[in-house]
């Protein structure tokens, strides 16, 4: 998945470090990201690319360590420019080899966001400022502390006599096959989401539900928590056209012919299952 980086170390400790030449510099505009491409894949620039008056910490805030290298975001107003970089789909982050640098995109990104929205205070309106000793923005006018935003979601696999119940988002740029997906609501627990999301998306109540994994997903400032379940009691999918444009059983030999990329949770899920390692 997106954060086995394999030999590479994420290091999300907080620290105030003074961007070096060798440091890795994520910039966003909306949902694109800074980045070249040629023949050895997709790269994002470093400080040294940066010109000599913006290496410093006025033009960049400290993300996080990624195998040594410090990752900084670059936080002026105005969009980066370095020849033979330009702004493009955040999605193609995915393609980046090696893939530690798709996984701190996405979690640089999930930051990103984060300071963009929490300029100014939520309690009183004052202008915010990253804290000293913390990630966190906060507030000397009236004290208020804001964390990083992450929001709890469930990917669930329904089974039932030897098929999963796999969907396809209605009006999602992804356009892949799917499996049952929501966010934790307030006073729920995961598998309260579970119950509840399954019932709303395809109308069938599910059983024996066996947790798989989580997965942070900063592309959406998700953690997504993943289930398997059991249908329990009748079969049949009335499929909410609000969320789904399609739900379809599928066995084992059908989805053993799809093209899945197991960065994700969900693909990683339906793996499993074709696998039979479930
Ligand atoms: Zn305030």
């Amino acid at each position: 998945m997106i954060q086995d980086i394999g030999t590479g170390v994420f290091r999300n400790e907080y620290e105030k470090p003074e961007p070096c030449d060798e440091d890795i510099v994520f910039a966003f505009d909306g949902r694109t990201v800074f980045f070249r491409e040629d023949q050895e894949g997709i790269s994002v620039p470093t400080v040294r690319d940066l010109p000599d008056d913006k290496r410093n910490t006025k033009s960049l805030q400290f993300l996080f360590r990624l195998g040594g290298r410090a990752c900084f975001l670059w936080k002026e107003d105005s969009l980066l420019e370095i020849t033979g970089y330009s702004y493009g789909n955040l999605r193609r982050l995915r393609s980046a080899h090696p893939q530690d640098l798709c996984f701190a995109g996405e979690t640089a990104f999930q930051l990103y966001g984060w300071y963009r929205d929490n300029r100014f205070c939520g309690r009183c309106g004052k202008p915010m400022h990253p804290d000293e000793k913390e990630r966190a923005m906060r507030c000397d006018a009236c004290g208020h502390i804001v964390y990083p935003k992450i929001m709890p979601a469930v990917i669930v696999g329904v089974l039932h006599e030897g098929k999963i119940l796999t969907t396809r988002y209605a009006g999602r740029e992804f356009r892949g096959r799917a499996l049952i997906a929501g966010f934790c609501e307030i006073g729920e627990t995961a598998e309260d989401t579970v119950r509840r999301e399954v019932m709303e998306e395809v109308g069938l109540r599910v059983k024996n539900l066996r947790y798989v994994a989580t997965q942070p997903w900063g592309f959406e400032s998700d953690l997504l928590i993943g289930y398997f379940c059991e249908v329990d009691g009748n079969p049949t999918v009335r499929v909410d056209h609000n969320e789904l444009s399609i739900a379809e059983w599928m066995d084992r030999e059908s989805l053993l012919k799809e093209n899945l990329q197991t960065i994700s949770l969900t693909a990683t899920m339906m793996d499993l299952f074709r696998r039979g390692k479930i």
